[in-house]
């Protein structure tokens, strides 16, 4: 494998024969690493949940900031990030007439809290939010509107796209036909009683009304109750909290680059997670991954020609505000950022190479490709967005990749409280931190132009 990888390399113009013999070092030892693992493992436990403005938060910057530190980074630093401090609290569902029950349930994150003493209504039934916002007001008017849109399994996550629309408009448009609540069926792939909460919004001028997800058995039982009965009430009370605007934090962590320090290789994950779990899929993995390949990269003699930055992101979940503040307080120097990318879709195992780069720079990524290929990596497309907090970059010039990973069963437990440590499998993380490692030090050696990119379509 060695002497194959090396003639393929001998011949390969953006990699010299030192970066390439390094890679391999990089390789053999990422394989015998359990960093990623262990890092997850002791942000999740030692800090656990760390949604966006908590005490949890304040504490994981703290934990991150330290590791970076004890990591031996060239330098560390946080930046602040203005978000708004939302508290889920109490929250809680049942039907009441005709067929009494509790319903599984959690706030959709940013809902406002029912009245005191809750609420009670009957319930109408959309397949779709295209199936809301296609019905008469006056069948809407004064009911709790019911979205049971199922989300299909797919290794990419293409399923969640279409559903998680009516998660963040669902309220609103319920809201102008004058429905009184939102219950969503969670934007799951799985069949378990949890209920996947994540972000929705309101707009000025349309009333805020309440808005909640309901397990996916949950749902099936509503639409069984429908059958049966056209009028199916439910009672809704929840308690969540708006606690104002407070700071958080990006912590970002750099290895300075030995010839090109100027120009930045960056790879993210988001710090901050939904509350009810302990975050260690979303985005534990990402945090464990990303720290891990730089870690490695701290452990060689050589430094990289470029600085790697490490940016451990705040506030992903609650509408990429880490990404937005890092994006405007370093748009002096995104042209100096060489290529981005982030792990943000659990712990891998990364399966596909993607990239958004200069043509011409393909067969660079070809070439990093074969060295990822023993890794199980294949060889994707060209327009990639790079990530979710890295996503902000593309349409400023900033070439990005993909490092795809296998999500098959990640919406089993996205936004749950069954987002736990357990859920990491060894090997795949150990895998893709591995990949994002050879990645990192590639980028931040390669003798390539990545510009200018192809323009991002509109999303
Ligand atoms: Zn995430």
């Amino acid at each position: 494998m060695t002497s194959l990888l090396l003639s393929t390399a001998a011949s390969a113009t953006p990699y010299s024969q030192a970066t390439l013999t390094h890679a391999e070092r990089l390789h053999q030892h990422a394989l015998t690493s359990d960093s990623a693992l262990q890092t997850v493992e002791s942000l999740t436990t030692e800090v656990g949940p760390r949604l966006a403005g908590s005490e949890g938060d304040a504490r994981a910057v703290a934990w991150a900031q330290a590791k970076l530190q004890q990591m031996g980074f060239d330098r560390v630093y946080l930046e602040p990030v203005e978000i708004p401090h939302w508290e889920r609290g109490y929250a809680d569902a049942r039907v009441t007439l005709p067929f009494p029950q509790p319903l599984v349930i959690t706030a959709l994150g940013n809902s406002v809290a029912t009245p005191e003493g809750g609420i009670e209504a009957s319930i109408i039934r959309f397949p779709t939010l295209a199936d809301l916002q296609a019905a008469a007001p006056e069948q809407v008017s004064g009911k709790l509107v019911f979205i049971d849109h199922k989300m299909e399994r797919d290794k990419e996550g293409r399923g969640y796209g279409p559903v998680v629309k009516a998660r963040g408009v669902g309220a609103v448009e319920a809201a102008k036909k004058g429905a009184v609540g939102l219950l969503l069926r969670s934007v799951s792939t799985s069949s378990h009683r949890f209920a996947h909460t994540g972000v929705m919004r309101y707009i000025d001028g349309v009333a805020r009304i309440p808005a909640v997800a309901i397990s996916p058995p949950d749902a099936d039982q509503l639409t069984r109750m429908l059958a049966r009965d056209s009028d199916i009430r439910v009672k809704l009370d929840l308690e969540a909290m708006d606690h104002g605007t407070t700071t958080s934090y990006n912590v970002i962590g750099e290895i300075t680059g030995d010839r090109k320090a100027e120009e930045i290789v960056l790879i993210g994950a988001h710090l901050d997670t939904w509350d009810e779990g302990t975050g260690a899929l979303d985005d534990g993995a990402g945090v464990g991954i990303v720290t891990a390949a730089a870690g490695h990269i701290l452990a060689l003699e050589q430094r990289p020609q470029r600085t790697l930055r490490v940016v451990l992101y705040a506030a992903e979940e609650i509408g990429l505000l880490g990404a937005r503040a890092y994006r405007d307080a370093h748009k002096g120097e995104l042209d100096k950022h060489f290529i981005a990318a982030e792990a943000d879709f659990g712990a891998g195992p990364i399966f596909r190479l993607d990239s958004r780069v200069n043509e011409r720079a393909l067969p660079a990524f070809d070439q990093m490709h074969a060295l990822l290929a023993p890794l199980g990596v294949e060889r994707g497309h060209n327009h990639s967005w790079g990530g979710p907090d890295v996503s902000v970059l593309p349409p400023l010039g900033v070439p990005v990749a993909g490092l795809s990973m296998d999500g098959t069963d990640y919406f089993d437990y996205h936004h749950t409280p069954d987002d736990t440590f357990d859920k990491i499998d060894p090997d795949a993380i150990r895998q893709s931190a591995a990949v994002y490692t050879l990645f990192a030090w590639l980028m931040a050696n390669a003798e390539v132009d990545l510009r200018p990119i192809p323009l991002p379509e509109e999303r």
